[in-house]
């Protein structure tokens, strides 16, 4: 499948899961060395076809493409110019994840063992101007080794090495959020012990077949 075709289909994806509503949200990913694939801006994620979609540079040229680049591309390019194993990646506003970013809480806790193993540490990047680069420089300190950010009072941002793995962890942490939402409806969600989590750890590597980087760890 082209990856014009598949970013495509994730568009429709993330607007049927309401990750994003009315014109919210940008998804991108690297096609080579020197374009990138990524939504325009001023679009509904569910009503965008193969043609919408706007190839760009590292700087974030318009390359090809007849939309507008959204001033939200800027996370796009921190991202794949200062990560050689990040090809996608996805910005929303999904309901419970962006609730967590509105209280101003990271969810970077150890609750339940595959979002320890699939996200690691999803840190709060503090509030910054939208179009501003104060968004990026919120980024910044995580950059390096994070795989999913909550943005402060506006949403999410995943990454990954295919399309799917960035809209898989899109999924996995709304969906975690989630259930922490409703866990605290019935009480408080309890961190895994510290001897579990370094058990967990310790079999990532054969189990899950994944190498978290240290600064990613919750131990
Ligand atoms: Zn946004």
């Amino acid at each position: 499948m082209s990856l014009r075709k598949e970013l495509t289909e994730f568009c429709h994806k993330v607007y049927e899961k309401g990750f994003v509503s009315a014109y919210d949200g940008n998804l991108s990913c690297r096609i080579d060395a020197k374009r990138i694939l990524i939504t325009p801006s001023g679009k509904c994620k569910g009503e965008i076809i193969e043609n919408d979609l706007l190839e760009i540079d590292y700087e974030g040229n318009l390359l090809y493409g007849e939309g507008k680049v959204s001033t939200e591309a800027k996370i796009h390019l921190l991202a794949y110019n200062k990560r050689s194993d990040i090809n996608s990646v996805f910005h929303c506003h999904p309901i419970y994840s962006t609730a967590f970013a509105a209280i101003g809480e990271s969810l970077s806790r150890p609750i339940f063992p595959e979002v320890v193993i699939a996200l690691g540490k999803v840190p709060l990047c503090k509030y910054g101007t939208p179009s501003t680069n104060e968004v990026t420089d919120s980024i910044l300190p995580y950059i390096d080794y994070s795989w999913a950010l909550l943005l402060e009072n506006h949403g999410a941002v995943t990454f990954g090495k295919t399309i799917k793995g960035a809209y898989f962890r899109m999924e996995k942490l709304e969906h975690a959020a989630h259930t922490i939402y409703i866990a605290r409806t019935l009480g408080r969600e309890k961190a895994i012990p510290l001897n579990k989590l370094k058990q967990l750890y310790a079999i990532a590597e054969d189990v899950y077949n994944v190498k978290i980087d240290e600064r990613n760890r919750m131990d």
